[in-house]
């Protein structure tokens, strides 16, 4: 298909590899402009049906109960991005020459002749923030922009134009991993690599490959391909991209910048990249009490866009105001109260040990609540890099035995609480626990470096019940 835009759908035949989230609206989208479309889905439940059905009724062919088999005579697929690359039904369709897109490559490939331009975010912690604080940039040096992507907002939607997308000056784009694996044609005005941990290794086979697939957010920038001065993994992933002439790297450092850096410089935020004599001067853009929350790694988040949003032309006093608009979503460092002078913080949203040490980076004294689902990860290095700031840990859920064993080897002095529970109640015994363990001027802060299913819907319902824990010890106080 070539790697262009494509405007010729007529009578193509397109397999769509997935119902869903992205699924029904490529399926939609590719029938109305002419292809023939069939969606194969694995699952054949009562909702797959439900939406069979709704696509039959437009003339979709679909397929349930076998995602396995390529149907005859597909000249594409458009795959769901979480679909593993080694499936079956993407062997036949490498071996029969067949292209594979995902949903971001597809908007990719439908944008108009017209459409803005895509500011792009990926790693492994950090995307959401970062994409909302560059979005809150832009906004505040009065362009049109959405945050759109992997954050929940549909990339089809926004190229097709849906009315409360219509006419944007730039797009503040989160994608993730799988996004990326997909999107082999993808060519950004700039984009940020975050930080590079293992994550997902299971889907991309390897950290190798994982950090393939979020490199390729590089390949072809036209202006700035911004990294991580502190995680050299990012560095090298600009080295290999493949960009236009004139696109420079930039990089962002909680220290000093360099020359072609973003920094800081007591308590400010400077840049040293796109400004007139770089080699001598340095522009102020905003301060650390300006990021919300002012934890380090949110300080890189807001560097990040920052770096990003100055490569767009954007001035330095919109920074500043875009930062301080800012707020972060619910469950991020958000804190939720102080009572008897300890700090309560719900960092739900910490589902890795990435995420985790970073915030734990950001307190003294620190009583941890922590567990759930490790998948796959081990915890010794963050205990470790971690010990010296915890008066206590207090353990919930399912996998928290690979904690507790982490703290007797690297931080055996720390008192721990194993409460031996994954009921939805135990949070609040947690947070009791937590009180009990914390004296004043700590903070409790729930960094579960764990998945939440094993006893909550999702990280929010984690982070809700933390808060509603927290709010019965206050009135209990
Ligand atoms: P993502 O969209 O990549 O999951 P979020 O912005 O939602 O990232 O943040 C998820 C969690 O990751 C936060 O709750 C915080 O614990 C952690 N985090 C955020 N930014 C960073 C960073 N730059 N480095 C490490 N951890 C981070």
């Amino acid at each position: 298909m070539g790697s262009g835009q494509v405007t010729d759908w007529q009578g193509r035949h397109v397999t769509v590899a997935g119902l869903g989230v992205s699924g029904i609206p490529a399926a939609k989208v590719l029938h109305a402009r002419g292809a023939v479309v069939t969606v194969v889905n694995d699952g054949d439940d009562a909702r797959a049906r439900e939406q069979a059905a709704e696509l039959e009724a437009l003339g979709i062919t679909v397929r349930l109960g076998d995602g396995a088999t390529l149907p005859k005579g597909t000249e594409l697929v458009v795959t769901t991005p979480g679909w593993k690359p080694d499936k079956p039904l993407f062997e036949a369709a490498r071996a029969a020459g067949v292209d594979i897109w995902g949903d971001v490559e597809l908007a990719w490939r439908l944008r108009g002749p017209e459409a803005p331009p895509w500011l792009a975010v990926t790693g492994t912690n950090g995307k959401t923030t970062t994409v909302q604080m560059l979005a809150s940039i832009l906004a505040a040096a009065g362009l049109r922009t959405a945050a759109v992507g992997n954050i929940g907002v549909s990339l089809l939607d926004v190229v097709l134009g849906e009315e409360q997308y219509g006419d944007l000056d730039v797009l503040a784009v989160e994608l993730s991993s799988y996004q990326l694996h997909w999107a082999p044609s993808l060519r950004v005005h700039s984009a940020a690599v975050l930080n590079l941990a293992p994550d997902h290794l299971d889907w991309h086979g390897s950290m190798e490959a994982y950090a393939a697939d979020k490199g390729r957010i590089y390949e072809g920038n036209r202006v700035a391909c911004v990294y991580n001065v502190a995680d050299k993994a990012t560095e090298d992933l600009v080295r290999e991209a493949d960009v236009e002439e004139g696109c420079r790297a930039v990089g962002f450092t909680l220290g000093t910048p360099g020359p072609s850096q973003l920094g800081v410089v007591d308590g400010i935020l400077v840049d040293r990249a796109f400004i007139e004599n770089r080699q001598q001067n340095a522009q102020e853009l905003a301060e650390v009490s300006d990021v919300n929350p002012p934890a380090p790694h949110n300080i890189a988040n807001a560097l990040a866009a920052a770096a990003l949003a100055r490569a767009f032309g954007v001035p330095a006093a919109a920074v500043r105001e875009g930062l301080r608009n800012f707020k972060p979503d619910a469950h991020r460092i958000a804190h939720v109260a102080d009572v008897d002078s300890v700090a309560y913080v719900d960092d739900s949203k910490a589902t890795n040990t990435h995420a985790a040490q970073a915030s734990l980076a950001a307190y003294e004294s620190i009583v941890w609540i922590a567990g759930g689902l490790a998948k796959g990860a081990t915890f010794d290095e963050l205990v470790a890099k971690s010990a010296k700031r915890l008066r206590g840990v207090v353990l919930i859920g399912r996998d928290r035995a690979l904690i507790r064993e982490a703290l007797a080897r690297h931080a055996p002095q720390v008192p721990v609480v194993d409460l031996d529970r994954t009921d939805t109640g135990a949070m609040l015994a947690a947070v009791q626990e937590a009180q009990r363990l914390a004296v004043a001027g700590d903070t409790v802060l729930l960094a579960p470096a764990c998945a939440s299913m094993d006893m909550f819907a999702n990280y929010n319902k984690r982070g809700d019940a933390f808060a509603q824990a927290v709010g019965e010890l206050g009135a209990g106080a």
